[in-house]
């Protein structure tokens, strides 16, 4: 269930063991390949989808970043990820990887199925699962040895975990991050991240023309009340004085509001049916870690799948939340610290600022500190 990256990459992951899969996915491509999200990619999911032939288009059109600036109050310094850790992350966006992924699986006639409506999983703990959909008025139903929910957060798989059974771990951040997609040069090769009094900031990018660009905002704000200008305004007190300056703004070709949160649901796996990406866990955008923790999620869950069908064994199957959480539960760590140590919180105290800018200074000054950011940025090994 699912069509998103962690659908899309599972099945392409499946065939290529020579398991049978189909995609059920409810949105048309059209719509999913046009929604804008994730941009920065760890050195092992390029690394993964260049394995799989998927990194052509990739390793021509994206970036390889070897750092990253943070900014504390306008005062940038670099965290230099190739220095301390030799790894890099690679800036292409989530629009581009869904276009590859749907290239390859139509462009191999694989079975996706689009557009399909009103989805429901049957018989997960009775051994003979199956889903059942809508299509254009009519109904079909799959019959299958397991089923995959990768159908996001606001999809149907997680709640087939009953109330009971079900575990939630979660942090409502007081706050959003108002996201801006330009047509103009990035203000920078690599991204910025600032904390300023008003609020966070991050400078970020999709190529040498289309520029992405955040504010901090309470959760609650319509973003088409801001006026283009209003958020260039705000951008520039937050973000370091020389990047301020030079940097080029234009009309937004896209203006919405995220809000943030940290979730986690136990366990993700329910009888045959086993939870992979946001259907699963929900990070803030801060650390860039949802899109790639949705692709070691599949890479978990294909290698035990192979090893079901190959051996007959289901040891590493049975495995697949334990071993998926204990990664997970790493980038939800360093999601929240990111995201704790750069954005201004409304109820925080002077003992709280203080705190922050005791870490900040540390994180500036520390060769260690910088080393674990870099090597949890730029992702732990799957
Ligand atoms: C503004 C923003 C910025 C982000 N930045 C980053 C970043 O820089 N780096 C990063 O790693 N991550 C980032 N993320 C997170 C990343 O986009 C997600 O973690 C990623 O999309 C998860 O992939 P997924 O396939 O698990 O879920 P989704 O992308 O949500 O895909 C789920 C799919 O399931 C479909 N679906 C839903 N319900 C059903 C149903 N009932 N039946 C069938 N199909 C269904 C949906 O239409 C969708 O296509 C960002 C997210 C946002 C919102």
């Amino acid at each position: 269930m699912g069509g998103g990256p962690a659908g899309m990459l599972l099945s392409h992951l499946l065939w290529r063991a020579e398991i049978d899969n189909v995609v059920v996915e409810q949105r048309s491509r059209d719509y999913v390949e046009a929604r804008i999200r994730a941009g920065v990619i760890e050195q092992g999911t390029s690394d993964l989808l260049r394995s799989l032939g998927l990194g052509t288009r990739m390793d021509r059109e994206g970036f390889v970043h070897g750092g990253v600036t943070i900014s504390n109050a306008r005062s940038p310094f670099r965290v230099d990820f190739m220095a301390l850790v030799n790894r890099a992350v690679m800036v292409y966006g989530q629009t581009e990887i869904q276009k590859d992924l749907y290239d390859a699986g139509v462009g191999a006639g694989r079975p996706i199925v689009f557009e399909a409506e009103n989805v429901q999983l049957h018989g997960l703990t009775e051994g003979n699962p199956s889903i059942s959909y809508v299509r254009h008025g009519e109904t079909a139903s799959i019959d299958a040895d397991y089923l995959a929910g990768c159908d996001g957060f606001h999809g149907v798989s997680r709640h087939a975990v009953p109330h009971d059974v079900r575990q939630e771990f979660e942090r409502l951040y007081p706050f959003g991050w108002m996201g801006v997609l330009s047509e103009t040069p990035p203000v920078s090769h690599e991204l910025i991240y600032a904390r300023h009094p008003r609020g966070f900031a991050l400078c970020s990018m999709r190529n040498p023309m289309l520029s992405r660009y955040y504010i901090q905002c309470t959760a609650d704000t319509d973003a088409a009340s801001w006026t283009d200008d209003q958020f260039w305004d705000e951008l520039r007190r937050r973000i370091p004085e020389e990047a301020a300056t030079s940097l080029v703004t234009g009309p937004s070709i896209e203006k919405s509001v995220t809000p943030l949160r940290s979730y986690v649901a136990e366990p993700m796996q329910w009888g045959n049916l086993f939870l992979a990406g946001d259907a699963a866990h929900i990070v803030p955008p801060t650390g860039a870690k949802g899109l790639n923790l949705a692709f070691s999620d599949v890479y978990y869950l294909t290698e035990a799948l192979a090893e079901r069908y190959s051996t007959g064994s289901t040891t590493a199957l049975d495995g697949y939340g334990a071993t998926a959480l204990r990664r997970v539960w790493k980038a939800v760590r360093f999601s929240w610290w990111m995201t704790a140590m750069l954005h201004t919180f409304d109820d925080a105290g002077e003992f709280e600022h203080r705190m922050q800018e005791t870490e900040l200074d540390y994180l500036a000054g520390s060769e260690a500190a910088q080393t674990a950011m870099a090597e949890n940025y730029t992702g732990l090994p799957f």
